[in-house]
């Protein structure tokens, strides 16, 4: 399995507070599938695909990532990991303004060992003929395009979007959607969206029902729905 969720468990400490945020999650998917994380608001799905991401660490339990046990990366190890083999969407774009669109996928092509043509990526996503413009000429849908560019240029093994529609408008998020499965088949990547939309699980290979930090199901889609 390419990703491999053993027992995980995260916990927070505020004060003389401890939340479990996650506890005893276990899961594992295959490279090259599309997967949803779904659940309501605070039960854990950020939490989740920042441990994913190793934007932070366990309190207990082991991830693993390819042959990478990133449950053990110490923070240089960790910084490589996020880098190299993470692409990150984010819901609000995370777009650097003072940058044009293909100065703000650029920044990444040295980042990846093979990284992709900046350019060929940006025509991929249908905005060849916006490289030259500035983030505040671009509408939500196209700016998504342009982090969906940035997170794929740089070559990544593993693609984490957090809610990466829910800013758009149900039309736009749809196309999006499309783009996002579309270019995980074309540059073979393994995706996993985290949303609390159930249309979106609805196209996913797998499901992860996620509630208050436990693990409810692991869904298999066997016949995944068609994005109208
Ligand atoms: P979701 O993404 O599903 O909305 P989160 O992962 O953001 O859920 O949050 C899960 C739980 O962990 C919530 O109870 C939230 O308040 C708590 N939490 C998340 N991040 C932190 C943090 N940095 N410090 C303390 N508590 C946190
Ligand atoms: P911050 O961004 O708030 O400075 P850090 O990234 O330094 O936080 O650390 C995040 C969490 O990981 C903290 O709970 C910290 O105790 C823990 N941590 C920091 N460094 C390490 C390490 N080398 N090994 C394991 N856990 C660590």
């Amino acid at each position: 399995m390419f990703i491999e969720v053993r027992n995980i468990k995260k916990e927070y400490k505020t004060g003389n507070v401890t939340t479990a945020a996650l506890d005893n999650v276990s899961f594992s998917l295959e490279e090259g599938t599309f997967n949803v994380v779904l659940g309501p608001s605070g039960s854990g799905k950020t939490t989740l695909l920042n441990m994913l991401g190793g934007m932070d660490w366990l309190t207990e339990g082991e991830i693993k990532v390819g042959s990478a046990i990133i449950s053990k990366m110490k923070e240089r190890e960790l910084t490589n990991y996020r880098r190299k083999t993470i692409g990150f969407v984010f819901q609000f774009y995370n777009i650097i303004p003072s940058l044009n669109v293909f100065e703000n996928v650029q920044l990444v092509e040295n980042l990846g060992e093979e990284s992709f043509d900046a350019k060929e990526i940006l025509s991929s996503v249908g905005l060849k003929n916006r490289m030259q413009n500035f983030p505040q000429d671009l509408s939500g849908g196209e700016l998504q395009r342009v982090s969906i560019a940035r997170a794929i240029c740089k070559n990544p093994q593993l693609l984490l979007c957090d809610e990466p529609t829910g800013a758009l408008d149900s039309k736009t998020g749809q196309n999006i959607l499309q783009l996002l499965k579309d270019m995980a088949i074309k540059y073979k990547k393994t995706v996993i969206v985290v949303t609390h939309n159930a249309t979106i699980a609805e196209v996913a290979d797998n499901v992860i029902h996620i509630k208050d930090g436990i693990l409810e199901n692991f869904e298999v889609n066997s016949s995944p729905k068609q994005i109208d």
